[in-house]
């Protein structure tokens, strides 16, 4: 097993050595764009430390409100069980625009995108060695719960 690896950084090499490839980045990126780029949203974080033991009394809160910036703000003492500390770590969230050296986090499943994407799923079918999957190789959003479904439908379809 090989961790910390970019895929692109040795690719000849890995695709030589595998028999089958699980391919879970994105799928425009492992075709090199010959169609063009898919789009995505990106985010932009703020974490701040408060001077308050409970800001908001959750760890999450979603603001959909057209004048608040933001679109949700994190209190991460909640997602652990000691929440006795005098202070407390919030980050808010803010929708950002995507370039390639962003994190892309929400694919933009509008026509165009959808319509590129089906490109390289088209091709992607030429070749059975590479399985593509997960929210980037399926230029998908997926929470966590359905994300794994699909891991395990894949595993069922190819076993
Ligand atoms: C901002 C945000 C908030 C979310 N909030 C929630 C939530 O509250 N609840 C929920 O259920 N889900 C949430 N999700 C969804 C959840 O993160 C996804 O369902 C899950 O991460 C998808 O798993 P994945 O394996 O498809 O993708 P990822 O978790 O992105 O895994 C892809 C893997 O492929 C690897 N990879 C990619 N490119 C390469 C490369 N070139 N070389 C080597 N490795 C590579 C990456 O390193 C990564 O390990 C959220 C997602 C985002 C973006």
């Amino acid at each position: 097993m090989k961790l910390n690896t970019d895929f692109f950084d040795d690719r000849e090499n890995l695709e030589n050595i595998a028999e089958k490839i699980i391919f879970t980045g994105p799928i425009d990126k492992y075709y090199d764009y010959k169609f063009g780029e898919l789009e995505y949203r990106s985010l932009r974080f703020e974490s701040e430390i408060l001077e308050e033991q409970n800001h908001q009394g959750n760890a999450v809160v979603n603001y959909t409100e057209y004048e608040v910036p933001y679109t949700r703000i994190i209190e991460h003492k909640h997602f652990e069980f000691d929440t006795e500390s005098p202070k407390t770590i919030i980050t808010k969230e803010y929708p950002d625009s995507w370039n390639k050296e962003k994190e892309p986090y929400y694919p933009v499943n509008d026509e165009k995108n959808n319509n590129l994407y089906q490109k390289y799923v088209a091709i992607s079918k030429e070749n059975n060695k590479v399985i593509f999957g997960g929210r980037l190789g399926s230029y998908k959003y997926y929470d966590m719960d359905k994300v794994i479904m699909e891991a395990l439908n894949l595993v069922k379809q190819e076993l």
